[in-house]
């Protein structure tokens, strides 16, 4: 893993804000269950992230920004983002859904091994780690201090062009220093379950009832997963939505993280239309936790409409 000094580094050139006002006070663990059908979905706060729309985005401006933080009622200019992996359980096995940034963005993040001890998940019992994609807030957690693996029975199951993007040199050949990084944080995160590392195309079945849905663009591998149970249905979307109050109104903007930017926006233009048309339940990664809601057609763009708390568990 990097060095604390690089990790600053990183984050400074990533934008990313510094939220150090969190220290005085913070919420307790985040962990909220929920069921999809027969299978419980779990959704795990591991912290969160300051983002700077202005810094970041593409396909807007300040002004617009600013007009559509007030609508949403945040307090720009930065946004403090939701970091949400998730563990999904049905008919007796155990997944858990990405990895959170452990110590790679500061100190308000990396909380999911907490979360999974206060959802009562022991990291011995996970069969299945599916990663949505490589970048370093959703795989901190994949490994321990020293390298090796968090998850000692687990396989890991992401798709092919995620695995074959960041484990070919050639595709960082004379890239800037935070892409290197990135690369080599995300090499560190599979290296360790090598000989359980399972590809899955498009449609793959990861476990009953739950599926892979490839969702390219902000990455070449990025994918969702499909939850699928007695006529009930969840898209776990992972990164298809970075800042909700500008991205669900505008989905033509895209962030700077986005390795094929056009690709982002035709990928979240083709989700919002299928989730909003069909009515599809979602959750994403980076959406406010913990983070399920519909989505519906507003004008030229989208609204989001969080899921009402389920108290039938
Ligand atoms: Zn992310």
């Amino acid at each position: 893993m990097p060095s604390r000094r690089e990790v600053l580094a990183l984050s400074a050139a990533l934008s990313l804000v510094p939220l150090a006002r969190l220290g005085a006070a913070t919420q307790v663990v985040g962990v909220y269950r929920r069921g999809v059908g027969e299978i419980t979905v779990t959704a795990l706060l591991d912290g969160v992230l300051g983002l700077h729309p202005d810094q970041l985005l593409s396909g807007s401006d300040p002004e617009t920004n600013a007009r559509l933080l007030r609508a949403a009622f945040v307090a720009g200019p930065a946004i403090d983002t939701s970091i949400n992996p998730y563990v999904i359980e049905t008919a007796g096995r155990t997944l858990v859904v990405d990895g959170g940034a452990a110590g790679a963005f500061g100190p308000t993040a990396g909380n999911l091994p907490a979360a999974l001890a206060a959802a009562g998940v022991a990291p011995e019992a996970v069969d299945t780690l599916v990663c949505s994609h490589l970048h370093p807030d959703h795989v901190g957690a994949f490994t321990t201090a020293d390298g090796a693996a968090a998850f000692p029975n687990a396989e890991l199951r992401l798709h092919p062009a995620e695995h074959g993007f960041w484990t070919d040199p050639a595709n960082f050949a004379g890239a800037d220093d935070q892409t290197l990084a990135f690369a080599q944080m995300a090499r560190a995160a599979v290296a360790p379950y090598a000989d359980r590392l399972h590809l899955t195309e498009d449609g793959g079945e990861l476990a009953p009832g739950v599926s892979l849905v490839h969702l390219p663009g902000h990455t070449p591998g990025h994918s969702g997963v499909m939850v699928s149970s007695a006529g009930q249905e969840l898209l776990l979307w992972a990164d298809i939505v970075h800042i909700g109050p500008i991205q669900f109104a505008r989905p033509a903007v895209t962030i700077a993280f986005d390795v094929d930017q056009p690709l982002a926006a035709a990928t979240r233009a083709r989700v919002l239309d299928r989730v909003a048309t069909d009515r599809v339940e979602i959750a994403g990664a980076h959406i406010d936790f913990p983070s399920f809601g519909h989505v519906e057609a507003v004008g030229t763009g989208y609204r989001f409409v969080p899921s009402r708390w389920d108290h039938q568990l």
